[in-house]
């Protein structure tokens, strides 16, 4: 018997952008399907999480919000589960989480509507399985979905998907496949969508993004692709790239990032690790002098150059002299901005044979320590903006603890969204305005400041073209 309940869904998105964006492109099939989103999950027709199967916390993470959502599940409703921890253990997903009614992989988000259609024409006795074996080639526009995720006055666009990198610790090959990357046109097309909605920082995303248009036969992808960008869509303010390669930053991707003002000196490139051999068990590129010469190249290329990098400690077989080298190389480095993880045991990768010899209290104090030598480098790039005037995007609005003076919380070029710093802005300045503020205060992730222009120098506007 066809089901009763509204066509409303309620949508969990959990992980990575990546994610994000499929969780965006499913919301736009259901909505095109008839199906209106809804913030409250008892008022939904179908309550849907796209998961995240990456490492160990973030899958019991994903198996907490379904199993909440399980327990207060009413007559009628539907749950699915979609996304990366779904593609990677199936049916076990259903064994844990009681109550499921689908189950969704991310190399089929695109499927989301047909297989809600199924579950609302039939009750089914055991979850709805929808989990092609063969991989769908994951780029491949077939759908009427944009593969962007707009949040206030920036979006990501999703430029590629899946990855053909050998990383030993890595899940993502298993679940996502190899690297697929999307046509040109359509991500031209996304991006002239975008700033006619008024986005004004399109950020670019894939498992690697330097690895863009390999696939399609593209020498130097990324560049060809950054070049047609800022062609296409002269009036948006910054073009960011997120997830670079080591290896793989080219002399070319470096010009021409520092001859568009568009594509702003920011660059994430995770390294994980600093020491040849820990490179080396990782599977990773291990040539040290490479990193060190094209950070250099980079940093003579775009002097305010904010770089990002993300390290992984307590690998297998990390020995004190290994760590060392690594701290030994972020104190020499003096990123901008670290982010770190614990290693995570993961089966079905080739690091599993490694185990995970390293004790947990051991990854603990190696992850503390890396953060406590980042944090007043950190700092003090901070504070080397006091006084500058940076372009800052703001993104909303709150009070002052205590005073309840107004204050506007923005993003400068320095700042990729959810994981870098932000800026604080006294007053109270409209979300979606590009302002430049004076910075008048530094703080080990942060800055604040007043809109206006500082006396010593503009930051950023200059590599922007603001004269
Ligand atoms: S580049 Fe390496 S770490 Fe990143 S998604 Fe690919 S395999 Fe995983």
């Amino acid at each position: 018997m066809p089901s009763k309940a509204p066509k409303t869904f309620h949508l969990v998105s959990l992980g990575c952008s990546k994610n994000t964006v499929d969780s965006d492109s499913m919301a736009q099939l259901l909505g095109n399907a008839g199906f209106r989103p809804v913030a409250n999950p008892n008022q939904a027709g179908v309550l849907l999480v796209n998961t995240c199967g990456f490492i160990g916390p973030a899958r019991d993470e994903s198996y907490r919000v379904l199993n909440e959502l399980a327990a207060h599940k009413r007559g009628g409703q539907l749950l699915i589960a979609a996304g990366c921890l779904t593609q990677r253990y199936g049916m076990e997903v259903a064994q844990r989480v009681p109550g499921l009614d689908g189950i969704l992989g991310t190399r089929r988000w695109m499927d989301i509507v047909d297989v809600v259609t199924q579950l609302r024409r039939a009750k089914h006795p055991e979850p709805l399985y929808h989990l092609p074996t063969e991989a769908i080639t994951v780029g491949t526009d077939e759908h009427e979905a944009l593969r962007v995720s707009v949040q206030g006055a920036s979006a990501y666009i999703k430029i590629a998907d899946g990855c053909r990198r050998p990383c030993a610790f890595c899940a993502i090959p298993l679940i996502k496949g190899t690297a697929v990357s999307r046509p040109v046109d359509a991500i031209l097309a996304e991006a002239r969508a975008l700033r006619d909605l008024g986005v004004r920082e399109l950020i670019l995303i894939a498992q690697d993004s330097t690895d863009y248009g390999h696939d399609l036969g593209m020498k130097e992808g990324l560049s060809t692709l950054l070049e047609e960008l800022v062609r296409a869509v002269p009036d948006v303010d910054w073009v960011r790239i997120m997830y670079a390669f080591p290896g793989y930053v080219t002399d070319r991707m470096i010009e021409t990032m520092a001859t568009h003002k568009q594509l702003i000196p920011y660059l994430d490139m995770p390294l994980q690790h600093a020491h040849p051999m820990t490179l080396r068990r990782m599977r990773r590129p291990a040539n040290m002098d490479w990193v060190r010469e094209t950070l250099a190249k980079m940093r003579t290329a775009m002097p305010d150059l904010s770089l990002r990098t993300t390290f992984i400690v307590g690998y297998p077989g990390e020995t004190d002299e290994e760590f060392q080298t690594l701290l030994d190389f972020v104190q020499e480095t003096r990123f901008d901005r670290v982010g770190a993880f614990q290693f995570s045991f993961e089966p079905g990768t080739t690091s599993e044979p490694l185990g995970d010899p390293v004790p947990a209290e051991v990854k603990q104090a190696r992850y503390e320590q890396l953060m406590e030598l980042q944090q007043p480098i950190s700092m003090e790039k901070n504070q080397a903006f006091v006084g500058k005037t940076l372009e800052v995007l703001v993104e909303g609005q709150g009070k002052v603890e205590g005073s309840g003076e107004p204050i506007s919380i923005g993003r400068s070029y320095r700042d990729a969204p959810e994981i870098d710093g932000v800026v604080l802005i006294e007053g109270d300045v409209p979300a979606g305005e590009m302002v430049p503020v004076r910075i008048t205060g530094a703080m080990a992730y942060d800055l604040v400041g007043t809109v206006g222009w500082g006396n010593q120098g503009v930051i950023g506007l200059e590599a922007l073209g603001v004269k």
